[in-house]
């Protein structure tokens, strides 16, 4: 199973690059960024008007509509080949592949009877606490958002999901930087980022990590059809943005914000900014 650049490390041909940046002004796609054969080869043709589709991310979550869905269902446990698991500084950000590590199911809520699987999960971040999440709940920003990336069962491989209106589904968990957070949301990945200094330093990650626990304890959240956030902005992804934050302490976000790009740059504001939200229907959960 190929891993998918979703945390965006993409490396893009230069004649691509400026339209990209007319996009998304942020530092993270002009540096920092490697091959990702899924989006070039897929998508080069039908997705080159990069973030110019009708059902772009992330967005401003207002003006929700409160619904009725089948309760949705995220579980996670621990895979045949869980001693591989490791956390990877990808360049661009902070991303941990799971297939045959962690299984992680996703399934009832907006996506129904279908069932998806975790691929991955990647963090964004900004350079202070006041920013750095990619969705904003009515206007505000967060200092960080977690996105684990789930796949269409129907579809084989994460290239072929990314061309489909249902290829994916994000589970996005906003982050909140506190001095006296408890450090109780995934410390045994927050404990290795000191060790991920450099682009593709890996670490291995204690099998008592526990996925869930950076789920908010309130599972009410927000629903609605967009896209990926990193070229080729593919409108792939039907999210699930949870309503709560959870808190982080600003000694964990300090190391995050320490790891270096290709460049030896500090990583920072690896966000896109919010799109127009074009009509779309977004749905509020209250679990
Ligand atoms: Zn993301």
């Amino acid at each position: 199973m190929h891993s998918f650049c979703l945390g965006g490390h993409f490396q893009l041909p230069q004649m691509l690059v400026g339209r990209i940046l007319s996009t998304c002004r942020r530092s993270v796609v002009s540096s920092g960024i490697k091959p990702c054969f899924n989006a070039l080869r897929h998508c080069s043709v039908t997705h080159n008007k990069a973030g110019m589709g009708e059902r772009q991310s992330p967005v401003d979550l207002t003006g929700a509509v409160k619904s009725d869905l089948p309760p949705l269902k995220i579980t996670f446990k621990n895979g045949p080949d869980r001693d591989n698991l490791r956390a990877i500084n990808s360049g661009n950000t902070l991303h941990i592949d799971c297939v045959g590590q962690i299984i992680g199911k996703l399934s009832g809520g907006p996506v129904g009877d279908s069932d998806y699987t975790l691929q991955q999960f990647h963090f964004h971040w900004g350079d202070n606490a006041g920013h750095g999440s990619e969705h904003t709940i009515e206007g505000k920003m967060s200092s960080a958002e977690l996105h684990f990336v789930f796949k269409n069962e129907k579809y084989d491989t994460v290239g072929e999901a990314v061309n489909e209106g249902d290829g994916l589904a994000v589970a996005g968990v906003m982050i909140k930087e506190s001095d006296n957070a408890p450090d109780n949301v995934l410390p045994e990945l927050f404990d290795v980022v000191p060790k991920l200094k450099t682009k593709e330093d890996k670490s291995a990650l204690s099998d008592s990590l526990d996925l869930a626990s950076a789920l908010p304890a309130n599972k009410a959240y927000f629903t609605y059809l967009g896209s990926l956030t990193t070229p080729q902005y593919n409108e792939c992804v039907t999210w699930i943005v949870y309503k709560d934050e959870v808190e982080v302490s600003s000694k964990h976000m300090t190391q995050l914000r320490k790891m270096k790009n290709t460049q030896g740059a500090d990583i920072l504001n690896n966000w896109r900014e919010v799109q127009d939200i074009a009509g779309r229907e977004i749905k509020l959960l209250s679990e």
